[in-house]
């Protein structure tokens, strides 16, 4: 016998990786540049040159027992340092190390958050459209995920919804922004609206009420928009970080949870990331990429290429009569679908060899996701392919 629950999410591939395997055995049929994949969020340009100096340098440098050894259980001291110093700078903020917990990612640094506050009985507020993961990492953690719907014209988080959701079991609200999958900043309007219901129904319900920041696209924002720090707008946030997608390191598995000294019994609650930390097994997060990621959390790669590729995709298909969310950062295009359902349009684009993800796994339906962290020749490749899908429908 072994857990249901496991075996399921074993064994039942999520529809984004499906898509991929789809793409990789038809482009074994057909050739690589007849398929047009939009399914994976996998940053397409490189990481900036000084990643891999600095790895060379350390691996040259170091003692290799250091290096390659274990670091605390909270991350390296040096490397938790320079990251504190780099927010510090960017955020005039004055957080040390001893606020940080070094992570595999955002999903470690989610996951930790999650088993780390929650109680019996909890719920995690969640507004769609979201990361899917989500769903999968709050009922892990033994809490209930509560979906509440955003403004349909804007994708903003709908406050009154936000609200009306809060009950006596919320511990945390969780954001992200920019969005996966619809490429929107939340604006500091909606944030210090949302912070000031969180500050109600806290003291209303008398026990704090979390927001889990998951920003893994923080530093991947368009021109003329702006990323407001969201600790300095509600004290009682989380920050989940990751170097993924802003630094190209998605297989390295690095990133952090803040907890800034304002967070409401701030050093229980780093305790408790830190317990669930060594409750899931991810102690010490990966120790040269620790080091690496420090040394270049100032950098990022090379991101103007996404918003070419968000530009050449919102004015094409516009142009084709297709409705879309104008992306504000991140790496992904959120377009309407041209009949109701999302997965059969999905699947009619999947006959064109375009691979769209399906907007009901991200809690939207009648819209699917393109991920635009792709080379920008093969979106204008694929731009007679979405002509032909619109035709399809007329
Ligand atoms: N959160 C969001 C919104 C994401 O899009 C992703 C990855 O795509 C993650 C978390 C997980 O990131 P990581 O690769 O750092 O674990």
């Amino acid at each position: 016998m072994v857990s249901e629950r496991m075996l399921g999410l074993g064994t039942a591939r999520s529809v984004i990786r499906e898509l991929f395997e789809y793409g990789k055995q038809r482009s074994a049929v057909v050739g690589p540049e007849h398929i047009y994949d939009f399914s994976l969020g996998n940053p397409s340009v490189p990481a900036p040159p000084q990643i891999n100096e600095t790895a060379i340098r350390l691996l040259q440098t170091e003692p290799s027992t250091v290096l390659h050894g274990y670091t605390s259980a909270q991350g390296d001291d040096k490397a938790r340092q320079t990251i504190a110093e780099d927010l510090n700078r960017r955020y005039g903020t004055s957080y040390t190390k001893n606020e940080l917990y070094m992570t595999v990612g955002a999903a470690a640094a989610l996951c930790c958050c999650f088993h780390g506050l929650t109680c019996p009985g909890d719920e995690f507020i969640v507004s769609a459209p979201y990361f899917p993961e989500y769903k999968v990492f709050i009922e892990g953690a033994g809490a209930a995920m509560k979906l509440i719907q955003p403004h349909q014209d804007s994708f903003q988080l709908d406050i009154d919804a936000l609200a009306a959701a809060i009950g006596p079991h919320t511990k945390g609200l969780v954001l992200n922004s920019p969005n996966n999958p619809s490429g929107v900043i939340y604006s500091e309007e909606t944030l210090r609206a949302a912070a000031q219901v969180l500050t109600e129904k806290a003291q209303e319900y008398g026990h704090p009420i979390y927001l889990i920041s998951d920003e893994p696209y923080r530093e991947i924002v368009f021109d003329g928009w702006s990323l407001p720090w969201l600790p300095s707008i509600y004290p009682d946030t989380l920050v989940c970080y990751s170097f993924s997608k802003s630094l190209s390191l998605p297989g390295e598995r690095i990133g952090y949870v803040l907890v800034p000294q304002q967070v409401t019994d701030q050093a229980q609650v780093y305790a408790a990331v830190a317990g669930a930390g060594r409750s899931l097994g991810y102690v010490n997060a990966p120790s040269l990429f620790q080091r690496v990621a420090a040394s270049c959390c100032h950098l990022t790669s090379d991101i103007s290429i996404y918003e070419r590729n968000a530009q050449l995709l919102v004015t094409s298909l516009r142009e084709m009569g297709y409705q879309c969310i104008q992306p504000q950062g991140a790496f992904y295009l959120f377009l309407k679908t041209l009949e109701p359902d999302d997965k059969a349009f999905s699947l009619r684009a999947r006959d064109l060899d375009l691979l769209l993800v399906p907007g009901c796994g991200f809690g939207s339906p009648g819209w699917v996701r393109l991920a635009f962290c792709v080379q920008t020749e093969m979106i204008q490749r694929a731009l007679p392919k979405f002509q032909e899908l619109a035709d399809s429908y007329r």
